[in-house]
């Protein structure tokens, strides 16, 4: 009798104590309580004041004003900060950094003379610089050269090291050539432009690229849409997108001609990356169809850019930005020199500083900061499709949060110094000082379940 009783009475206590939390709280040593002196939510654009958040093990268990805090958990106070969910970059480079030396700039050279290997590990030091200035997910979208992104996302997902979330493209699929010029013999005799490109020229080609680079752990598509004359039509995309579908991946097409731009909206391409060849009329359409703009709009500063470049970047973002696009936050940084340095102190910018540099573009194209918030984060999500498993500070979600001085709903700026990191629920920054102990194993401490599927 007495047996019986527990047996049938422990799943009503399960039940009990995870509907009445703030009532009966359990003891468990894995719980953080994360008090906030002010919790924003980027979708609406409002911010609550002493918030608590709950988290057990990686995920958010709660969050409201008055939780009770249960005994044994780890106290976190931002009472003075302002909590906020993770940044991304919704189009950017983990693995390639061209340089003025020795390679002149040109990606061409720094393909030929930086091994995967080499590669693959300044994109694993980028993203812990990254996930420094508190971007917790990236879409790395190709140029990565033997799929260096999507072992990056592995290794950060198994534990080895910390780092963003990684959406990963693998291989970017285009027509003869990718973006390149290759000589006859380079191209016919060496096979230069793979692994950078994977050269698909018809409808089985462009499937049979796909399954690879889902095959090998991409988690989104990335075409060349227009990178050549000969390009891809409506079908090809539609294609694409189709099969894409299939690997639960969405499809980017890198665009860089209006008639290109047309093309990919006609199909219903997901993402166009590079805001530079759309008119105002591609702008209406997009916000119509729902296509989401990785603009690309790069600021410019003594190490980038130039003031006529900018200046169309600027009136670009801004008119898509009024006819209501949805607007990423996104950079395609694959470059370095030696004019990064940070003006006041005379230091190395990081990756993570020359990244959230490109709020100069949204503040000079006059977007309130509200809607560079809700950009930089939810529509980030969004684009990276995993907004229903982390991105918002929500119950049941993953715990990725960081925190301000300041008010980012009026002042953007305050992004720029991000003084703590919550990645999974592990602290990786507090007080303005990378703790990532935690972070760090000599093996994969997590498998995660379908590496290759969603
Ligand atoms: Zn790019």
């Amino acid at each position: 009798m007495k047996k019986r009783t527990v047996i049938f009475c422990l799943p009503l206590l399960a039940l009990l104590a995870s509907a009445t939390a703030a009532q009966a709280p359990a003891q468990s040593a894995a719980i953080m309580a994360i008090k906030a002196g002010r919790l924003v939510d980027p979708e609406t654009g409002t911010a609550i004041a002493n918030q608590v958040i709950l988290v057990e093990g990686e995920k958010i268990m709660s969050v409201g004003a008055n939780l009770a805090i249960p005994a044994g958990a780890t106290v976190i106070d931002l009472s003075n900060l302002t909590v906020l969910p993770g940044l991304v970059d919704a189009h950017t480079h983990m693995a390639i950094t061209y340089k003025e030396q020795p390679e002149n700039n040109y990606y061409y050279l720094t393909y030929v003379m930086d091994s995967t290997p080499l590669r693959a590990i300044q994109a694993a030091s980028n993203g812990i610089q990254l996930l420094n200035s508190g971007f917790t997910v990236i879409r790395d979208v190709g140029n990565n050269a033997l799929y260096a992104d999507t072992a990056l996302r592995q290794a950060i997902e198994q534990g080895w090291l910390p780092g963003p979330t990684v959406i990963p493209s693998g291989i970017i699929i285009g027509g003869a050539g990718g973006q390149f010029w290759p000589t006859p013999e380079m191209y016919k005799q060496h096979n230069i432009v793979y692994p950078e490109y994977i050269d698909a020229n018809s409808h089985d080609e462009i499937v049979r690229a796909i399954r690879e680079n889902m095959l090998f752990g991409a988690r989104t598509i990335k075409l060349c849409i227009d990178c050549k004359p000969w390009g891809y039509s409506v079908e090809d995309i539609k294609l694409a997108i189709s099969e894409a579908a299939k690997g639960g991946c969405k499809v980017e097409g890198h665009v860089q001609t209006p008639e290109g731009a047309q093309r990919a909206i006609d199909a219903g391409i997901y993402i166009i990356a590079h805001g530079n060849a759309l008119t105002p009329e591609h702008h209406r359409q997009m916000a119509e169809k729902g296509i989401f703009l990785a603009g690309t709009d790069t600021p410019f500063t003594k190490y980038r850019g130039s003031e006529a470049a900018f200046k169309q970047t600027v009136a670009k973002l801004r008119d898509a930005w009024e006819k209501k696009v949805p607007l990423t936050f996104s950079t395609d940084f694959d470059y370095w020199n030696e004019r990064m340095k940070d003006e006041k102190t005379g230091e190395w910018m990081s990756r993570g500083d020359l990244t959230i540099a490109f709020l100069d573009t949204w503040k000079a194209a006059n977007i309130p900061p509200a809607d560079i918030l809700r950009a930089i984060t939810i529509n980030g999500y969004k684009a990276a499709d995993i907004i229903k498993e982390r991105g918002p500070i929500k119950p049941g979600l993953f715990a990725d949060l960081i925190a301000v001085a300041g008010d980012p709903l009026t002042d953007i700026d305050a992004l720029r110094n991000v003084r703590f990191v919550m990645k999974n629920g592990a602290v990786f920054k507090k007080d303005g000082v990378m703790t990532p102990e935690k972070f760090f194993h000599p093996g994969p401490v997590r498998i995660p379940s379908g590496r290759y599927t969603r």
